[in-house]
């Protein structure tokens, strides 16, 4: 299966299932990253098989969210996205205190 597959299963998961369960699962994986990456590098309990599994979980959770998001504002991903890396690149020439 190729990425450009990918982005097709995730309009047909948001179109099968609805925006608001996405959103649930959206949820649910952030917290199971929280806890991993916790669990991953301050405990050394998991796996780097187990992080890169709940970090792969939240990175199609956000593409989903982005299919949800741009749906109806299809530029608006990509504006805040242009202003953070932005804005990342400032601080890399100005220092992180300010950074957030
Ligand atoms: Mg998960």
């Amino acid at each position: 299966m190729s990425p450009a597959e990918y982005k097709d299963i995730y309009h047909e998961v948001v179109e099968t299932q609805g925006a608001a369960k996405q959103w649930g699962y959206v949820q649910e994986e952030c917290a199971e990253l929280i806890a991993i990456v916790h669990q991953h590098i301050v405990r050394g309990r998991k796996s780097l098989d187990d992080l890169v599994e709940e970090l792969v979980d939240v990175e199609i959770m956000l593409k989903i969210a982005r299919v949800i998001i741009n749906k109806d504002n299809p530029d608006i991903w990509e504006k805040w996205q242009g202003l953070k890396v932005k804005k990342m690149a400032d601080q890399l020439r100005l220092g992180w205190r300010t950074f957030k």
